[in-house]
């Protein structure tokens, strides 16, 4: 059975975040994308320069409007992320209403590690129109922190803040990564996810899994994107099995920042930082991995 995911984020000329980093390893994976490019840079904007043009809302409609009127604006998955100023977020919850889809995937950027990347003033809008439309979000620590308006310092909070989400809609939550203490030591970081599932008897059984990843010492940029690509996938082809999916999400991601963490050092040279430019996703090169990632780590059931 074909599925068919509209994309709707960032493309850049060189590299790869947005639609660069969530295109093809879907379609890799068998996935037909459609994708609207919200934005067109030259790059990403982590880099010294950077230059493009923003679609506006005219834009948007205008595009949609031609998919409209062949009948083929049906999707079995809608895919949303990046920053929002106030303008782009209206333009969100548009683009989400006019589209006719079975899932949404979410990944509700509003900041990280304490700094905002989104005004505050714009928070209840994701809490109230964005997040209560998404099937399956994939906020940080503080993002899912700032949703809830709840501080996450133990698991116990985590599962807490987790369940908070599922009321506010999505039945699918993985916080992609945390503070919290891993039982491996410093050099992992917790990751959690939770998954509500209707059970046949009506009532609601959820599932929460954690994961240990191991930290790579670098900026990565465009893997929030992928993960949300490959949650997408995974979860699409193991819906009821939150273990599987984010075992296969995360190695994928595993897979890809240790290719990535070698070339940009082998490019950078020995002691020297890489930069932004020689930390670009080794995506075409992780073709295999993306197609049947060898699974590096395992999630524990809660
Ligand atoms: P977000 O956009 O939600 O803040 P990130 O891009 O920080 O997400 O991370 C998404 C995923 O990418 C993480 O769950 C992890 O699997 C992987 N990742 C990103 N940066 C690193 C890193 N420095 N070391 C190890 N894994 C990383
Ligand atoms: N889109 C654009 C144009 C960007 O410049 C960035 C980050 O700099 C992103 C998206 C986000 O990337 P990430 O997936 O790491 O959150
Ligand atoms: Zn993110």
């Amino acid at each position: 059975m074909e599925c068919r995911v509209l994309s709707i984020q960032s493309h850049v000329v060189r590299g790869y975040v947005g639609n660069k980093s969530a295109s093809f390893p879907l379609q890799v994976l068998g996935f037909e994308v459609d994708s609207i490019n919200s934005v067109q840079f030259s790059n990403h904007t982590g880099y010294s320069h950077w230059k493009g043009q923003v679609l506006t809302a005219d834009e948007l409609h205008v595009l949609y409007e031609g998919i409209k009127l062949n009948n083929v604006h049906h999707y079995d998955y809608v895919l949303t992320g990046e920053t929002h100023t106030q303008k782009e977020v209206k333009i969100c919850v548009k683009r989400l209403s006019v589209f006719s889809f079975a899932f949404s995937v979410c990944d509700p950027v509003l900041g990280d590690h304490g700094s905002m990347y989104v005004p505050e003033n714009l928070h209840p809008v994701y809490k109230n129109k964005v997040v209560p439309v998404a099937d399956i979000i994939t906020p940080n620590q503080f993002e899912a922190e700032l949703l809830t308006g709840k501080n996450i310092s133990t698991e116990k909070d985590a599962v807490e803040v987790m369940d908070l989400l599922h009321k506010m809609g999505p039945d699918t939550v993985v916080i992609t990564s945390s503070d919290l203490p891993s039982r491996l030591g410093d050099r992992f970081l917790v990751s959690l996810g939770s998954q509500r599932t209707l059970m046949p008897d009506g009532t609601k059984s959820t599932q929460r899994v954690r994961m240990e990843i191991p930290k790579v010492d670098a900026v990565f940029v465009g893997t929030g994107d992928l993960f949300a690509a490959m949650l997408l996938a995974w979860t699409h082809h193991y819906p009821n099995d939150l273990k599987t999916a984010c075992e296969k999400t995360f190695s994928v991601m595993h897979h890809v920042i240790k290719r990535t963490i070698s070339y940009a050092h082998d490019l950078a040279g020995p002691g020297r930082k890489p930069s932004p430019p020689q930390l670009e996703l080794r995506m075409v090169q992780s073709k295999a991995d993306i197609e049947d990632p060898a699974i590096v780590m395992e999630a524990t059931v809660l």
